[in-house]
């Protein structure tokens, strides 16, 4: 059974939800009924609102770029599973290297938010991936695995049906670097091995794993010709709307 690919816009702290409008209104009719691919748009959290009424009867999903792993409490500045589906929202992004690198997420954390998630009954975007000197210094493969089974630690493959991947070498972010497609389907492999250790062979032969890292109009078509690759997670190109919309339909 081929994986239908996930083509999903990270926002990060861009637009407000004016700009969040007019988006949608330039972005609907590029991608309306395109149905080979699932689209996902994760605006920051002032944006969902807007978002999830622009993308109303579309065949679009609406993500948070991150939960907390409490429903509730004394956590300012946190949102939590619960109040992104209150609002509609479908999908969710954990685990983001910029969260990694900047804000103190681990791989413990990333677990606890992704049991939060799946509970909430949000779909998952795990994030993993290596930075330069690992990779320089051959660990990739053991950053990778040790990324997942961190992340997926007591999560039953039954609880994780609807897990997404999304692998993302931290050079490649917002660098206009780009893993070369077979760079990138090795590491898609290593994911998917860990992923049969981790969950069985009948789990990993369904997860997707989307790639992630300067993904661009001009190289979308090369990186999703990879069988490996199962789509993709925008940055900065998913920013404009005809710019992703020539990703999504590359
Ligand atoms: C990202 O933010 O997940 C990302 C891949 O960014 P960019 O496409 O800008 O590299």
């Amino acid at each position: 059974m081929p994986r239908k690919k996930v083509m999903a816009a990270n926002w990060k702290m861009y637009k407000d939800p004016a700009q969040t409008r007019d988006f949608f209104r330039d972005f609907l009719p590029l991608v309306s009924g395109h149905d080979r691919d699932d689209i996902v748009i994760c605006p920051p959290y002032i944006d969902l609102h807007a978002a999830v009424e622009a993308a109303k009867g579309s065949n679009i999903g609406i993500g948070g770029q991150n939960l907390h792993w409490k429903n509730e409490g004394a956590f300012t500045g946190e949102i939590s599973g619960p109040m992104l589906t209150g609002l509609g929202v479908t999908h969710v992004i954990i685990g983001h290297s910029e969260r990694r690198q900047y804000f103190g997420e681990t791989d413990d954390t990333v677990n606890l938010r992704l049991k939060a998630a799946l509970e909430a009954g949000l779909l998952p975007i795990v994030c993993v991936g290596e930075v330069l000197e690992e990779r320089e210094a051959g660990l990739t493969d053991n950053v990778l695995r040790r990324q997942c089974v961190r992340a997926f630690h007591a999560v039953s493959a039954k609880k994780a049906h609807n897990l997404v991947v999304a692998y993302e070498p931290v050079w490649a972010i917002g660098t206009g670097k780009t893993a070369t497609p077979e760079l990138a389907a090795d590491a898609h492999a290593v994911i998917r091995s860990e992923a049969t250790e981790i969950f069985g062979g009948e789990f990993a032969a369904k997860l997707r794993i989307l790639y992630g890292g300067s993904v661009k109009p001009e190289n979308a078509s090369s990186l999703m010709a990879q069988e490996e690759i199962d789509g993709a997670l925008v940055g900065g190109a998913s920013l404009e709307a005809k710019s992703f919309a020539a990703i999504v339909k590359y």
